[in-house]
């Protein structure tokens, strides 16, 4: 059941009602009107149909106004509640935008409360509610803080529900088997994690492993107990009637607001482009928070991948089920066995990949061809065999059902690297699948820690499409010339243990609407959308043409609360000294704030140098404060460490940039190496930016700078995170000053006061901390 969040129970007034006529008053509001430029499309703003609209489009502005007022129920019952009238305005365009069924895709700065300028319209309106997020964090704290405090300060119970991929729940079937089999725990580890696990399922009403503080979410035994788009037995599960997934869904689909994560929603609509069930409920309207994510999420949903940890786990899984369901059919070990082999000359072909930039080759650029090939052709045979065996004995057991369905599926991701000029081995026949489980198991993949083996594998298991679904192989030669494959791009990445053959496609505009229902409003909101005032990169990314958008500066006084260092004389990011120059200038920013600092790097390489020259400072000068570096202890452990820890250092890269919320003392210096430019040798961006010239167009400005505007915005935010907050962004690349295009960024960040002196910014941190 989904949960009841509440206050007193109060009836939704008649003006209150979901019918889509019912609108705020265009003349008070309607269109934002904060101070920020605002550029509203007509086309999505129609006016009441009568005047029985009018009235009720005039109530609800009424009703959103009184709720923020000064002295509104906000103000009353929610502790630390402060009216904003960017908050006010931004609520108001969401209602509207709600009414109509339009697009509105709104930039809130940090502080406006956009979380309650989404919320509350979208519980007036009623209706069916989504609300998406990006991480597994952010759900949670709009679930269970964010929604139940809005919801008992408005006076207006809703049905509310959390849902998140499968890979979230703790498996019933799946843990049984663990517990039942000597074999299958790994380490000394995984005995204890399993200790509290077996107490946890107990005791959990949902089933939801980040309950479960005891165990961290990438801890391995999380993928031997709980389950896989692959390993599901679906209604033929012993466990089904008390299955956390089930339950989930059925609290979904009954509730009146469900906070998703983008990948639940991505994964949902590379299912619907498949034509497969639906996994997650239609709504009125869809609300997406930290929209900015969205292009990438998408991008790596609707694309395809196929690993070699399949492989592995496709043999393994076969060689247990078919020894322990059916001995005598066949010899198991010798048909797993050379799906483990393939799998392992596949690593080995790809073994160069290890040492280029990223760890990723384009396909067309693979160093080692003819060994790859070899190896595709020898998983084909593999694959094609083991799922002729299994699919003739799927009537022994419904595993057997499931592994001949995964056999034909990795067959068909594999064809799709095979080489055209060479026959490839028969195909399994194609089994169907229960049509009630052919959902997404998707992960929560964009918290920092969960970029692991087994989210990979929930990642995988995402992304297999039907059996039987038209497969086509597509020859590295050919690939720029057929018309079709030229949108999307290929290439192969390596992790410590495994390789991932990956496709995306080059823009994913038209598919990010395809299946949006007619009429179903969507906001979508972040504090970075914008390159200044233009949302032109990020609309264009997800074909939202139509969209309105609006911008709310933030409320904080950043003048005074912050200062933007860009160091004076310091070497060109390029040059060979500019680390060393680097951290000789950060130096006395530490000292004068004695600590307290989060350093973003562009690179992994640059995270190791300036820790290990920062190391060398410390030891030197004696400083006692914790000094952190990315991928020495988990990101939670990390940013704990940074918001309780004694005035603690942190160094990292690409994943720190955003989601970091640590406010007050424990963090007052970001210092930023270099522009964030993304990475040319990635294959994604190097295939946009090909694709861009091809058709005459200028990629530097057209993506490769907005990206870098909206990452260095995203970077820039983490200082200043509450009204008392105070602080120094020092960005040491001279680019963004002596550039012309650097205006475009700076004018992007928050309006801090600017120096390009080192001896005022000391002196600031000084005076800041009373010294
Ligand atoms: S139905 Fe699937 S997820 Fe639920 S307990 Fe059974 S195997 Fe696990």
């Amino acid at each position: 059941m989904p949960e009841r969040a509440s206050g007193a129970p109060l009836e939704r007034q008649a003006g209150d009602s979901a019918d889509p006529a019912d609108r705020p008053d265009p003349g008070v509001g309607a269109t934002p009107s904060s101070s920020a430029p605002v550029s509203p499309v007509a086309d999505t703003v129609s006016p009441p149909d009568d005047e029985e609209a009018g009235e009720r489009r005039a109530a609800a502005v009424r009703r959103i106004a009184a709720l923020f007022a000064t002295d509104g129920p906000l103000a009353q019952r929610l502790p630390g509640f402060r009216a904003r009238s960017q908050q006010t305005e931004m609520a108001l365009a969401v209602a509207e935008t709600l009414a109509d069924g339009g697009t509105l895709v709104a930039e809130a700065g940090t502080g406006t409360g956009k979380t309650y300028a989404y919320l509350a319209p979208a519980l007036l309106r009623g209706g069916k509610v989504l609300v998406s997020t990006a991480t597994k964090t952010l759900q949670d704290q709009i679930f269970s803080r964010d929604l139940p405090q809005l919801v008992a300060a408005m006076q207006m119970p809703a049905a509310i529900a959390l849902l998140k991929g499968r890979g979230n729940y703790l498996c019933h079937l799946h843990l049984e088997r663990t517990e039942a089999d000597p074999r299958a725990l790994a380490s000394r580890e995984e005995v204890v994690h399993l200790g509290h696990i077996r107490k946890f399922a107990k005791r959990t009403r949902t089933g939801d492993i980040a309950e479960l503080a005891e165990v961290p979410d990438n801890a391995s035994i999380w993928g031997k107990v709980t389950s896989t788009r692959d390993n599901c037995l679906g209604t033929e599960c012993g466990f089904y009637r008390d299955c956390h997934v089930v339950k989930a869904r059925k609290a979904a689909m009954e509730a009146e607001v469900v906070v998703v994560n983008h990948a639940l929603f991505l994964a949902d609509l590379a299912l619907r482009g498949e034509g497969i069930a639906e996994l997650l409920p239609r709504a009125d309207c869809v609300i997406f928070d930290e929209a900015h994510q969205l292009p990438t999420v998408a991008t790596r949903f609707l694309g395809e991948s196929v690993s070699t940890h399949q492989m592995l786990e496709l043999a393994r899984d076969s060689l247990n089920t078919g020894l322990a369901q059916a001995r005598e059919s066949a010899d198991w070990v010798a048909l797993a066995q050379p799906l483990e082999q393939a799998a392992r000359e596949l690593r080995l072909a790809c073994a160069a990949i290890e040492r280029m930039p990223g760890q990723k080759s384009a396909f067309e650029a693979l160093p080692d061809p003819e060994a790859f090939d070899a190896a595709i052709l020898a998983a084909l045979e593999a694959a094609g065999t083991l799922g002729k065996v299994v699919a003739a004995v799927r009537e022994r057991h419904p595993d057997f059902e499931l592994l001949a369905r995964r056999a034909a599926e990795l067959f068909g991701r594999l064809l799709r690297w095979a080489p055209e000029a060479q026959p490839v081995p028969p195909a399994p026949p194609a089994v169907e699948g229960p049509s009630a489980w052919d959902d997404d198991g998707a992960g929560d993949a964009l918290d920092g820690d969960s970029a692991d083996e087994r989210t990979a594998a929930h990642h995988d298991a995402e992304q297999l499409s039907l059996p039987g679904a038209p497969v086509r192989r597509k020859p590295r030669a050919a690939a720029a010339d057929s018309e079709d494959d030229a949108d999307w791009v290929r290439w192969i990445e390596t992790t410590t243990h495994h390789v991932r053959l990956q496709a995306a496609p080059l823009s994913v505009a038209k598919a990010f609407s395809r299946h949006r229902p007619e009429g179903q409003a969507w906001i979508l909101t972040s504090a970075t959308l914008a390159v200044r005032t233009d949302f032109s990169h990020f609309t264009r990314q997800l074909g939202l043409w139509e969209a309105r958008t609006g911008q709310w500066e933030s409320p904080f006084d950043y003048p005074n609360c912050g200062m933007l260092f860009v160091p004076q004389g310091i070497p060109a990011p390029d040059r060979p000294e500019f680390t060393q120059a680097f951290v000789d200038t950060l130096v006395p920013l530490i000292e004068a704030n004695q600590g307290s600092a989060l350093i973003l790097c562009t690179t992994l390489r640059a995270v190791d140098t300036v820790h290990r020259l920062l190391s060398a400072v410390f030891a030197e000068r004696g400083w006692k404060w914790p000094l952190l570096r990315q991928g020495e202890r988990t990101r939670r452990e990390l940013l704990e460490t940074l918001r309780t820890g004694n005035h603690a250092v942190l160094v990292g890269s690409a994943s720190f940039w955003e989601g970091i919320d640590v406010p007050g003392d424990a963090l007052t210096l970001v210092a930023i190496d270099k522009l964030p430019f993304a990475p040319p040798d990635d294959p994604v961006i190097d295939a946009r930016i090909k694709e861009s010239r091809k058709r005459g167009g200028n990629p530097f400005f057209e993506f490769q700078l907005p990206q870098a505007a909206i990452a260095l915005k995203q970077g820039a935010g983490r200082l200043i995170r509450r009204e008392s907050d105070w602080g120094v962004l020092m960005v040491a690349d001279r680019r963004l000053v002596e550039k012309p295009y650097g205006k475009l960024l700076w004018r992007g960040l928050p309006p801090f006061a600017r120096s390009r002196n080192r001896e005022d910014v000391v002196a600031f941190l000084r005076e800041r901390r009373g010294r």
